[in-house]
């Protein structure tokens, strides 16, 4: 019998730390050797002229989420995971959202039936807490949190998921007994609301305006007062896609006074604008960019990158929430045509995200490639429990290892991904480094566009206590 299951051979491996010349030996499903040279394996890859980077881990996806009567996402687990592998993803973290007035217990259920056979590489879940109920907070968060789910998202704004401020004090109580990490998503519901019927009235109702219904001070706004709840209550926080510098300067004003505010951000970020949401000339087709919080402009991008090289990010993730464009399920719903307020909010990026943050950050040298790795890996999974099982190259690791072309040029199109949404909003944009072939666990799971995993190939990760979140 081989000593290894398979050798990566004569490649350079990159981790958050070092940039090493080395071949890794990996036996059921792990990492258990780095060495100069390892031979005697059943299979050998050879890397050589490659990267060899920890697979992606994606902290912030949404999967198969229900969207409201008469939408659909795009994307379940099996074409969500397929296209996060292609993309060279190996571990996404998606969101079991309870639905107001419903058990959250009920709710992770239902995402594990979901999930379960269908995923090709593993995931985990973040739960979304809608409905903070004594039961809700007293005894299913701890429950589930055991359960290993030891994250949750709550939301500032959205009708059906809007927490007021005494819930989110509740929640964040919860949250620091539990030693859980919250997620915030800090916009402003009343604000949004306001300039919502303030537009509308003025007949401004192209999916342009929903930029316009939510400017980066509605993002300000929320998350200083995210920030002051945690203040009060002493617990940890992630300020989830962050848009651009005013936002950025209230987390900065928090760690200055000390406070443990951990933020993201996005793709949609650093390459998209408020003004790609005006389609051709103010038309519906705006709507492929709708999401919140909107694409900014170029100053913002700008922010973000100063953000990314300066540590006021610590992960990049895609925030893939995958709608149809030409669908009445989806972008093209026969109510959005009255109003930007009905175009569902999301886009989709799980397969691109790598693609656009080495291409705009790495190859124009806005920042290295150990960065790179840090921030669509290693910090996820720190931040989230799962290091260093996930996202890192070392011995007694996963085998979770994207070979990365740094050179070879492509163009994103649709007809090139794997997602289930018809469209991408990067159609026609030009990177320079792509992913040639994804390993998860020790097994290829796509070579060249062509994927080998399959369905149920990805299992239910338990997570630990952050140690970001962890008491001293
Ligand atoms: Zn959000």
């Amino acid at each position: 019998m081989a000593e290894f299951d398979l050798a990566i051979r004569g490649g350079t491996v990159v981790t958050a730390s070092d940039t090493t010349r080395c071949d890794i030996g990996v036996r059921g499903g792990r990492i258990v050797q780095l060495a100069e040279s390892i031979t005697g394996a059943s299979r050998e890859i050879d890397a050589s002229g490659l990267l060899v980077l920890p697979g992606g881990v994606d902290s912030h996806v949404h999967l198969d989420q229900e969207s409201g009567p008469e939408i659909r996402m795009a994307d379940g687990f099996e074409s969500g995971t397929r296209a996060a592998a292609a993309g060279g993803t190996t571990t996404v973290l998606a969101f079991a959202k309870q639905e107001k007035g419903t058990s959250l217990r009920d709710c992770v259920m239902r995402y594990h039936q979901k999930a379960a056979g269908q995923a090709l590489i593993d995931y985990g879940f973040h739960l979304i807490v809608s409905d903070p109920t004594p039961s809700v907070l007293n005894q299913e968060l701890p429950a589930l949190f055991a359960d290993g789910c030891t994250s949750f998202k709550v939301f500032m704004t959205y009708d059906d998921l809007v927490l007021n401020d005494r819930q989110l004090l509740e929640v964040f109580a919860v949250a620091k007994r539990e030693q859980a990490l919250v997620m915030v998503h800090a916009e402003g519901y009343d604000t949004i609301k306001f300039l919502t019927a303030k537009l509308e009235g003025e007949g401004k109702t192209a999916p342009y305006f929903h930029a316009l219904s939510r400017p980066q001070l509605v993002e300000r706004e929320a998350t200083h007062r995210a920030i002051s709840h945690a203040e009060l209550i002493d617990v940890p926080i992630m300020i989830v896609h962050v848009s651009g510098r005013e936002p950025m300067e209230q987390i900065r004003w928090a760690r200055g006074r000390g406070l443990k505010v951990f933020a993201e951000t996005c793709p949609q970020y650093i390459s998209l604008t408020a003004d790609d949401l005006k389609g051709d000339n103010m038309d519906i087709s705006g709507g492929k960019y709708v999401c919140s919080p909107p694409p900014r402009d170029h100053a913002s991008w700008a922010a973000i990158w100063e953000g990314l090289k300066d540590g006021t990010f610590q992960t990049f993730s895609s925030d893939h929430c995958p709608f149809y464009y030409d669908s009445p399920e989806g972008k093209l719903h026969p109510k959005a045509k009255t109003s930007f307020r009905y175009v569902p909010n999301g886009i989709p990026g799980i397969e691109t995200r790598l693609q656009i943050l080495w291409s705009e950050g790495v190859a124009k040298g806005r920042i290295t490639a150990n960065e790179f790795v840090a921030l669509t890996a290693t910090n996820h999974a720190k931040m989230y429990g799962l290091y260093p099982r996930k996202g890192t190259i070392a011995v007694g690791s996963d085998a979770d290892i994207v070979l990365w072309d740094p050179n070879r040029k492509e163009t994103i199109r649709q007809d090139i991904l794997h997602h289930g949404a018809d469209y991408t909003p990067w159609e026609g944009f030009a990177v320079t480094g792509w992913p040639v072939m994804t390993i998860a666990c020790g097994r290829i799971a796509v070579e060249d566009g062509k994927v080998f995993s399959r369905p149920g190939d990805g299992q239910f990760l338990r997570r630990e206590i952050s140690p970001y979140v962890r008491a001293a």
